[in-house]
């Protein structure tokens, strides 16, 4: 097993952005659970299967190829070969995974694939139960967390950047019940562990997130 920094929390709390500036600062690899979850979720719109289709979604999980590789020190996610890093980030992707992530066979599958790359690398790993299920004896794990409204502003303006127009109201009410979803889904719900630390990053700047992460990871490490 490497060494590993384990950060759960909900979507839009900044966890992708700070991984990977603490990974880049300790010299570990910096792996995206959630890039997976969507990319099982491209392959379930790609086959046009419906989101509450148990039975074509499993049958999917067993067909969908997804594995991981590092280009320039970002993780490029392949799905039956193909980099599809550029699909991945898009609003109906992250709707359909957060909707087929709740089915067990989905989670076993990825969660081996992510153990995996944990046990070669050194890893700061994000997601919703890297510290709960994924990596439970981690040394370093945080719960990452903001209210909604600033995860949806955050959101608007990442989208506006690329020249999306979009609704912060509708973004803000997406992030609300794809919460919802995660915390209470039966199978690995989004929790914090118990020796998880709490930030909440609502009034704190990124590189005050990413200071007290790394303060964090000197502590325990
Ligand atoms: O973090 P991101 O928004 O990319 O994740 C998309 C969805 O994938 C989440 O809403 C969640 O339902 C699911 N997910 C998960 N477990 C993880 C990472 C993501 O269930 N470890």
């Amino acid at each position: 097993m490497g060494k590993s920094i384990a950060i759960d929390g909900p979507a839009g709390a900044g966890k992708s952005t700070i991984a990977k500036m603490a990974a880049k600062e300790l010299g570990y690899i910096y792996v995206d659970t959630g890039a997976m979850y969507r990319a099982m979720a491209l392959y379930l719109l790609r086959k046009g299967v419906d989101r509450n289709d148990t039975t074509a979604i499993e049958k999917a999980c067993e067909d969908a190829d997804i594995s991981i590789s590092y280009e320039n020190g970002q993780q490029v996610v392949l799905l039956m070969g193909e980099n599809v890093n550029a699909f991945l980030r898009t609003e109906e992707v992250g709707n359909m995974a957060s909707a087929s992530s709740v089915n067990p066979r989905v989670r076993e599958k990825l969660v081996a694939l992510q153990q995996k790359l944990a046990a070669e690398k050194d890893v700061v790993m994000d997601g919703r139960d890297i510290g709960t299920v994924v990596l439970p004896d981690s040394k370093c794990k945080i719960y990452l967390t903001a209210s909604s409204a600033v995860r949806a502003k955050r959101r608007y303006d990442e989208l506006t950047a690329k020249g999306e127009t979009c609704d912060i109201d509708k973004i803000e009410a997406d992030i609300i019940e794809r919460d919802h979803r995660d915390m209470t889904r039966e199978h690995s719900p989004l929790k914090q562990a118990e020796d998880a630390v709490l930030i909440d990053s609502s009034d704190m700047t990124i590189e005050e997130v990413k200071d007290a992460i790394l303060a964090e990871a000197k502590r325990k490490l």
